[in-house]
């Protein structure tokens, strides 16, 4: 064990990069554990990025994340790419674990996200950024007057779908039922929207195409039958979960396992122990608000350590 840290930020992100540049900035020396596999967090699985201010070309998601990293480790930020496997968050000094070491600090800074469902079909993953997505605000910029389809029978997909009339030449949404169960608003606004067809009863067995989405296999759940639907872009909208199961029994959760914040700030119901980014957020998602959270739970635990001193 080596010595009690001001600050240990656990998460890659966005906003875990942004509250790393604060907290090195204010001479905190903060350790981050990135993660052993996704250190960068979710951008890293997407192609170009346009509404994060400052890159008026838009940049990449895996440069934007190298940026951001790079910044942090300017000011001093140190990282390590390894998962927490368990927290004792509880008591004044907190305990991180990783599978090999144990570490302390004074304050943590959660920020380790949330996770979009997928179908778990072949080429979801390759076609990621080359058409499908599982962003509306983010991608449905790209998708002018193209056919679209959006995948889901919640509100969030009845939303995505609906925004994405804007862009869309024909915007399909897919559901397995032929019921939704979003709200009967948000339903009404759908139907009434010419731009916007119901496929129902249906499934989706096949992502097709090389380097880019080019079609749909659907199979009809009562029939059996498959078609093929040419679309150009894929929205799935299934549902999201963050990523809290080291934390269930130590912070607050809400019912869907997010941490509860004291809002405006990013502080938890345990003292020194913040929270930002998709962990915490299931209505924007988005990397700029992520990394304006991450700079909240940073200038949140300068406070927090300045009033222990
Ligand atoms: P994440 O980016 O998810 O980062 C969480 C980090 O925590 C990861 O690095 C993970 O490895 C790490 N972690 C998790 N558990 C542990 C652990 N136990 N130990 C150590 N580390 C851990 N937003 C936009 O604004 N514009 C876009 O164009 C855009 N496009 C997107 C495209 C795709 C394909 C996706 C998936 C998302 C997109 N988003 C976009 C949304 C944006 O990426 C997220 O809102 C943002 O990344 C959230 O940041 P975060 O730091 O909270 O979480």
């Amino acid at each position: 064990m080596s010595e009690v840290r001001n600050v240990i930020i656990i998460g890659s992100g966005p906003t875990g990069y942004t509250a790393a540049v604060y907290a090195a900035r204010a001479s905190l020396n903060p350790l981050v554990f990135e993660g052993s596999v996704t250190a960068g967090g979710a951008l890293m699985n997407t192609t170009e990025v346009e509404n994060f201010p400052g890159f008026r070309d838009g940049i990449m998601g895996p440069a934007l994340m190298d940026e951001m990293r790079a910044q942090a480790e300017r000011f001093g930020a140190e990282l390590v790419p390894d998962d927490v496997v368990e927290v004792d968050l509880t008591g004044d000094v907190k305990v991180v674990k990783t599978a090999t070491d144990t570490y302390e600090a004074r304050s943590v800074i959660l920020a380790t996200g949330s996770g979009y469902r997928k179908l778990g079909l072949p080429r979801e993953e390759e076609l990621s950024g080359r058409g499908v997505s599982w962003c509306a605000t983010c991608d449905g910029f790209f998708f002018r007057e193209q056919a679209i389809a959006v995948i889901g029978g919640g509100d969030s997909a009845v939303e995505e779908a609906t925004f994405l009339t804007r862009f869309g030449s024909k915007v399909y949404l897919i559901h397995r039922r032929d019921e939704l169960r979003a709200s009967k608003i948000m339903q009404e606004r759908a139907f009434a929207d010419p731009k916007l067809e119901m496929v129902w009863n249906s499934e989706i067995t096949s992502i097709n195409g090389d380097d880019r989405l080019e079609s749909l296999t659907l199979r009809d759940t009562v029939t059996g039958e498959e078609r093929q639907l040419d679309v150009t872009g894929l929205f799935i909208a299934i549902g999201h979960d963050p990523r809290s199961e080291l934390l269930t029994g130590q912070v607050d959760l809400d019912d869907d396992g997010y941490v509860l914040v004291d809002h405006p700030s990013t502080a938890t119901n345990l003292t020194g122990v913040f929270a930002a980014g998709d962990l915490v957020d299931h209505h924007y998602r988005q990397a700029i608000t992520a990394a304006g959270t991450g700079c909240a739970a940073a200038l949140d635990a300068e406070r927090y350590i300045a009033s222990l001193d």
